[in-house]
Parts: C-alpha cells; sequence; structure tokens
C-alpha cells in the first residue's frame, strides 16, 4: 500500500507534472475511479492542450491554431485542480517539487512532462529550417508554403526517437497533395531523408505500405540518411555521410529530448526516464514516469502515454486499496495516419505484451478519416467533462 498513516481520513496527495496526453487520462482516471481517497494537483506551463495531429490541420490551413487548443481551464473533473506553473526544479527523493509559482510535496509524484526539442542540435536549423513539429511552427510553415510553387522541399528526421513513427511521412504524404491540388505537384521536387534502415523498423508490412505510398506520390526517399547540419546561405544540408543535398525548403524534425526540469533532477539515464515497463514506476517509491519522458522500447505517441496512465491509475488505486496490481503495461494502441486526399490509415500497434512488437496497417479509407475525428471528441469529453 501507499505507506501513510493508519487515518483514513486525509486524502493522498498525487500530484501530475504534465496536461499532455498522459497528464489528462492519469487526471480524468484517478477522478472516475479514486477521486474520494486522491486530490490531483495538475501542472502545466500551458493554458491549454492540442492534440499532435492537429499540427497537421494547421499545416494544411484547414483549422486555425486558437481553434484546435482545448482550454485547461475547462476541466471539471471531481477531485482534480489545474495549475497553470512552470515546473522549475524536481526531488525525486523527496517528491518535491518547485515551481515558477510556490512548491509542492506529493504522497504520490507523477512525471508526464513529454519530450521537447533540441533546436540547436543540427546547426543551422533554427535559422534556416521549419518544422510542423509545434503549433507555432506547424503555423509558419503554412505560411510559407502559400508562397512556396517550385523548388526542392527537402523533409528530414533529425534524429530518433521522434513522436509518433508515421507523422513525418504523413507531412510529405500531405504536403504532396496539397501540391497536386494546387496544380504545381510537376514544379515541386519532395525529397525525404531518414536515420534508419525502414520507415517503421518494427514491422516490415508497416514499412512497405509506407514505401509504396511514397513511390506512388513521387516522393524520394534516403534510409540510413542524417542531415547534420544546413549551410543556410548556400541552402544546402550536410549529411553525415559527406554527401551535400541543395534544398529550396528545409522541414525537419527535431531532435527530441526530455525537459531541461528532467535532466536536472536526475531521473533520466542515457536520455530518457528508466521505469518498470509493468506499470511505470521509477526506482524512487512512489514516483511514475510515463509517456515520451520515459526510457522504454515503445515509439513515442499519444495513444501509448494514454495507455500508460490507465495502468499508473489502475496501479495507484490498487495500492491505495492493497489490492493485486492491475496486468502490466502492453505498450498497446492504434495510431492514424493521414495519407492525403482524406484517407486515413490505422496502425494497430503492440509493442510489449508479447515476445516480439507488433503493428499491422489497416488500409486507408474515408471511414477511418471519421474515426480519428470520434477520437480526438472521445478524448475532449472524458478529460473535461464532470
Ligand atoms: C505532428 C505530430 C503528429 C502526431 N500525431 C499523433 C497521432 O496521430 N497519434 C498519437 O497517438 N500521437 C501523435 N503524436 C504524438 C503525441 O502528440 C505525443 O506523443 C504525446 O503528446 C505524448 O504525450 P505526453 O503526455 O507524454 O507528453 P505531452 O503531450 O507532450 O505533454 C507534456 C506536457 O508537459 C508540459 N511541460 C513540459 N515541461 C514543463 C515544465 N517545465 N513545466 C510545466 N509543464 C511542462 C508541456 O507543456 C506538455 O503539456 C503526434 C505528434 C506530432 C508532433
Amino acid at each position: 500500500m501507499i505507506g501513510v498513516s493508519s487515518v483514513p481520513l486525509a486524502k493522498k496527495q498525487v500530484l501530475i507534472l504534465g496536461a499532455g496526453f498522459a497528464g489528462l487520462e492519469l487526471a480524468a482516471r484517478l477522478s472516475d475511479s479514486v477521486a474520494d481517497a486522491v486530490q490531483v494537483t495538475l501542472l502545466d506551463k500551458n493554458d491549454s492542450f492540442h492534440f499532435g495531429f492537429s499540427k497537421l490541420d494547421v499545416l494544411l490551413g484547414r483549422r486555425f491554431p486558437s481553434d484546435v487548443r482545448l482550454h485547461y481551464r475547462d476541466i471539471a473533473k471531481e477531485g482534480v485542480e489545474f495549475r497553470q506553473e512552470s515546473i522549475t526544479a524536481i526531488d525525486p527523493e523527496r517528491r518535491r517539487v518547485t515551481t515558477d509559482k510556490g512548491s509542492y510535496d506529493a504522497d504520490v509524484l507523477v512525471v508526464a512532462l513529454g519530450a521537447e526539442y533540441d533546436f540547436a542540435a543540427t546547426p543551422g536549423f533554427e535559422e534556416g529550417g521549419f518544422e510542423y513539429y509545434s503549433l507555432a511552427g506547424a503555423d509558419r510553415l503554412r505560411e510559407v508554403l502559400a508562397g512556396f510553387d517550385s523548388g526542392t522541399i527537402h523533409v528530414a528526421v533529425l534524429g530518433h526517437p521522434f513522436k509518433c513513427p508515421p507523422a513525418p511521412f504523413e507531412g510529405a504524404f500531405l504536403l504532396h497533395h496539397q501540391f497536386v491540388e494546387r496544380g504545381i505537384r510537376e514544379a515541386v521536387r519532395i525529397r525525404m531523408t531518414f536515420p534508419m534502415a525502414a520507415p517503421v523498423p518494427v514491422t516490415e508490412e508497416v514499412s512497405r505500405m509506407f514505401l509504396r505510398a511514397l513511390d506512388e506520390r513521387g516522393i524520394e526517399y534516403a534510409p540510413k540518411q542524417l542531415v547534420a547540419s544546413l549551410d543556410v546561405n548556400a541552402h544546402k544540408a550536410q549529411l553525415t555521410s559527406g554527401e551535400s543535398v541543395p534544398y529550396d525548403l528545409f522541414v525537419g524534425i527535431p531532435v527530441h529530448r526530455v525537459p531541461q526540469v528532467v535532466t536536472s533532477s536526475g531521473l533520466a539515464v542515457d536520455g530518457w526516464v528508466p521505469v518498470d515497463r509493468a506499470n511505470l514506476a521509477t526506482r524512487y517509491p512512489d514516483v511514475y514516469a510515463l509517456g515520451d519522458v520515459a526510457g522504454l522500447p515503445i515509439s513515442k505517441a499519444g495513444v501509448f502515454a494514454e495507455a500508460a496512465a490507465v495502468v499508473v491509475a489502475d496501479d495507484i488505486a490498487a495500492r491505495l486499496a492493497g489490492r493485486e496490481p492491475p496486468p502490466p503495461y502492453e505498450g498497446a494502441g492504434n495510431c492514424y495516419v493521414e495519407f492525403g486526399g482524406g484517407l486515413v490509415g490505422k496502425v494497430e500497434a503492440n509493442f510489449l505484451g508479447g515476445p516480439h512488437p507488433t503493428a499491422r496497417l489497416i488500409e486507408p479509407s474515408k471511414e477511418l478519416a471519421a474515426e480519428k475525428k470520434a477520437f480526438g471528441a472521445t478524448r475532449r469529453e472524458r478529460w473535461f467533462a464532470a
């Protein structure tokens, strides 16, 4: 049991750092299952959440950034209090957290701070490159694309791991379709470099499907190629192989890392936070880490963060009640993949539930596009409504 006094009156203080996919799901689950036994404080530096995939909507001009934001002030879950604060220090041994507005001592501490981008890791990228992995970046790139009508676009994955394995490919597919719609596809060359041998290394079937889709759209693809830096003046990408590749517009998927405050806390080892893969517990008592911040052999994606939150919520509830722990985390979930032209596919993956990771792709269709829309709506309802 979570060790505190035998007096059953005081609620346990659960402090969740980060109100992303993992933090929101965890807060909602705890509210639904043990609101009588825990008080949840949810901290985030921002005032709102947005789904990763809504950046693609912004990139294409389908939605404005202001339309995709879900404001935390609308959270109405029993026993959950949201506070907009920036976390400046984490002491995992004492479960003490310092923010720009004060400090907290938690009975249970949950680190769900996601991954951030290290733009400076690729020299020249900040000055001369574009990205759609942040909302502001997607909006900026949308504007630049509006004025782009011919030349070479280089889409480059600049490091590994990165969020949402299909997203770089989705970006390339969607750019292709935008140029077709604008009648300028013939005048644009799209080239993609990718650091690994296969688009989705855990599954040949999904990788083959992506390769076919790239080929059908005339997108040039170079695997096992990493851009080391950009020569902004010459408009050339310098590859680690020594090759130098010219571009007119450079679109990079930035290098990812844990937020600085996680690095300073000592929680991270080899870049990410090690956890027990069964229940997402860290090596510190009553401290969990889940979602993109955790160092597990699974893809970094919201659906896996959400599934981890379910296990952590059940683990906390079981320990409070002195019950058996929940079944172990499987790292399972379904990711939607946009192929352009209103077609959406789905990858069903399970990383930890069997002897090997498995993933299969369900062919793109308009029906899956509707399913993807419903995915967002159900989360909005579950995380925010009372
Ligand atoms: C273009 C794109 C498309 C994507 N598409 C999909 C998709 O279709 N399906 C899918 O499952 N995933 C998708 N993803 C990935 C998904 O968005 C992430 O994997 C997911 O958000 C991870 O959840 P998380 O809770 O671990 O972290 P996050 O959702 O990133 O949440 C972390 C939170 O911590 C907060 N934070 C960080 N540092 C501090 C601090 N110092 N103080 C206070 N708060 C802090 C941040 O503000 C943030 O709200 C996509 C991502 C991108 C970029």
